[in-house]
């Protein structure tokens, strides 16, 4: 019977000094009450959150804000001192059991993840949100829309729907601090936790925003409570069947729509720049945008002379949509244009709720929705990747010609419309083209580890093994047998970058964190997964435990640096440290995977892959094994 190999190696060390120690100069813009200071877009979440009172501070690190975990271990004093908790959970899902659990008792808090995070959360998170809250959870996700570093496009605002969450966009920096606060605010009205939208740019750019005294909660982690489970309801906390059709309906009805109310009185949705007019003298077109989306609108109608003079309507709150600011809108422009980055969401909402308005008679007239397609044939609001001022400075050039000059001229003519200059168009599109064209003369390379990396010895080990195993005659000589045809699955996390020359014959699948193993099932080749300690404990147990009990024929490769290398050197199970730099004890993830492989025959071997001799000789012995 074919048994599975586990093997350990052990890399170098890499927790940063500081961490091991648990020592951070006091960052003072943490504790500025007032006046104003520059911070990170990760910084600014913490921030904001501090600001609002939050208790406990969770979730897992991933791009675009893994930051905020770095910002969270610099704080580590001040949280300390004010007895907030914050912990990095093993993953995602349980980052948001937690919060599920502290919304037993008066508390605020948060959980970050990346955009894929949520997707590992949105089961935990469907479950706990209609169990609802008490001073409010919110679920910070950070979209790579650009997928420059995530695996998958990013776009969190359809799952936020899935699971019935209302969703904060915010757009400047000041907003991404301050809106902290009213997520807070409409997650404790509305009972539902609120899931907070960040960018890319948002997380890693920043801004000089406006401070707030920083609220300190009253139950911390200096002044516990115990819980008096009399008074938990457990009807309300506890969502099963048959319960659920009333609770979906209720969330529908009230909890949503509250939601909403609440977003109205913080004023999240605005109409800016509206126009003086009415009925035949509505403006020809008005924008509808939200997030970085609108800033980068903003700056875009900036370049082309025109910020201030075309209304737009910028959506704070994009779930659900505030039905009436859309239609009030609507009555003062003829045509709406959405921008937006991803998918037409917002586009189709807006054209399904004006629809219906005018199907019920709420507006009289039927209203024009473009954002992916824009009329006459031009190329409107890409669907894929993200957004910049550039790309939309590009796509809004012909529609504003062809919108604006053509209402009192050509739109050929200089002298067209005082609106739209068509000199500053023309030399603002001859600088486009020109920066376009621009070639940057550097080399091209692809990612790869870093100098001195440990993977890049046992990668280089695996190369020489996969050479040599599929040549016959090296086979036929060294081990009296014929090749072997090795296959690797990946798996999220520095070695992700397998797939990136001179290691691409390493990496032959892609599932998902922690799954790597999961793909071999039934595969009948020799088989190894490369698995990072942060990723063991995040779900890769499961998977070893899979492979167990279902024979597969494959060799873990677990990476033991006690640090989620990849994401900036966060603390793992396997550390001395938490995150706060308090001492926790110290998984030994030899000792948990001897634990799944209990008294089988399982090879467990922990080494070091810069002894290249003696860590081949341990590879090599698995993928022999009859
Ligand atoms: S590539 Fe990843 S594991 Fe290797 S040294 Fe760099 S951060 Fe560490």
């Amino acid at each position: 019977m074919k048994q599975p190999v586990i093997c350990i190696r052990v890399l170098i060390n890499q927790l940063p000094r500081q961490l091991r120690r648990g020592i951070y100069e006091m960052d003072e813009r943490f504790t500025q009450a007032s006046g104003t200071h520059v911070y990170t877009g990760c910084e600014l979440l913490v921030k904001g959150a501090l600001e609002s009172g939050v208790s406990l501070l969770t979730g897992y690190p991933g791009s675009p804000l893994a930051e905020v975990f770095d910002v969270i271990q610099r704080n580590a004093e001040l949280l300390k001192n004010n007895g907030i908790v914050a912990q990095i959970a093993n993953n995602e899902a349980l980052s948001i059991a937690r919060l599920n659990g502290s919304q037993m008792a008066d508390v605020r808090a948060i959980a970050f993840m990346k955009s894929v995070g949520l997707h590992v959360a949105s089961d935990a998170l469907a479950i706990s949100n209609l169990a609802g809250t008490t001073e409010g959870a919110v679920v910070v996700v950070g979209d790579d829309t650009w997928s420059h570093s995530t695996q998958v496009p990013a776009d969190s605002r359809f799952l936020a729907r899935h699971v019935y969450t209302p969703l904060i966009e915010p757009s400047t920096f000041q907003e991404l601090k301050d809106w902290v606060n009213c997520a807070f605010q409409i997650s404790a009205a509305a009972d539902l936790y609120v899931c907070y939208l960040t960018t890319e740019n948002q997380a890693s750019g920043g801004g000089n925003v406006e401070l707030q005294p920083n609220i300190y909660p009253d139950i911390t982690g200096l002044k516990r409570v115990n819980l008096d489970t009399e008074l938990i309801d457990a009807d309300k906390r506890v969502v099963l069947p048959p319960h659920t059709a009333q609770i979906e309906t209720e969330t529908l009805q009230e909890r949503l729509p509250t939601a909403l109310e609440m977003a109205r009185h913080l004023g999240l949705n605005t109409i800016q720049f509206a126009r003086e007019t009415s009925g035949k003298n509505r403006f020809p077109l008005g924008f509808v945008s939200a997030g970085l989306a609108h800033s980068c609108l903003l700056h875009a109608l900036g370049e082309l002379n025109l910020y201030g003079d075309i209304p737009v309507l910028k959506l704070g709150m994009t779930h659900p949509i505030d039905a009436d600011i859309v239609r009030e809108f609507a009555e003062q422009i003829d045509e709406i244009y959405v921008v937006e980055e991803k998918r037409p969401l917002l586009e189709n909402e807006i054209k399904a709720l004006l629809t219906q308005m005018y199907q019920d008679g709420g507006i009289k007239r039927y209203v024009n929705i473009w954002g992916k397609q824009f009329p006459d044939g031009l190329a409107g609001i890409p669907a894929a990747s993200g957004l910049d001022t550039s790309i939309l400075i590009q796509k809004l050039i012909p529609l504003l010609k062809h919108r604006l000059a053509t209402e009192s001229g050509t739109g050929d003519s200089e002298e067209a419309d005082p609106l739209v200059d068509l000199r500053h168009f023309s030399r603002e599109e001859t600088l486009q083209k020109a920066v376009a064209e621009q070639q940057i003369a550097i080399p091209q390379r692809t990612p790869t580890f870093c100098p001195g990396c440990p993977h890049r010895d046992s990668s280089s080990v695996f190369l020489e093994i996969t050479r040599q195993f599929m040549d016959a005659d090296y086979m036929k000589k060294h081990h009296a047998s014929g090749p072997v045809d090795i296959v690797f699955h990946g798996d999220i996390g520095c070695y992700s970058m397998l797939k990136y020359e001179p290691f691409p014959r390493l990496m032959h699948n892609l599932s998902a964190m922690a799954l790597g193993g999961g793909s071999g099932a039934g595969i009948d080749n020799k088989q190894i997964v490369f698995m990072g300690d942060s990723t063991f404990f995040h779900g890769g147990l499961a998977a070893i435990s899979d492979s167990i009990k279902n024979n597969q024929d494959i060799a873990y490769i677990i990476l033991d640096n006690q640090t989620t290398a990849m994401t900036g050197h966060q603390p793992t199970p396997a550390g001395e440290l938490d995150i706060l730099g308090n001492p926790t004890f110290a998984q030994d993830i030899e000792l948990v995977a001897q634990g799944l492989a209990g008294s089988s025959e399982i090879d467990i071997v922990r080494t070091n892959p810069e002894d290249r001799g003696h860590y081949k000789k341990y590879l090599e012995k698995p993928i022999l094994k009859p």
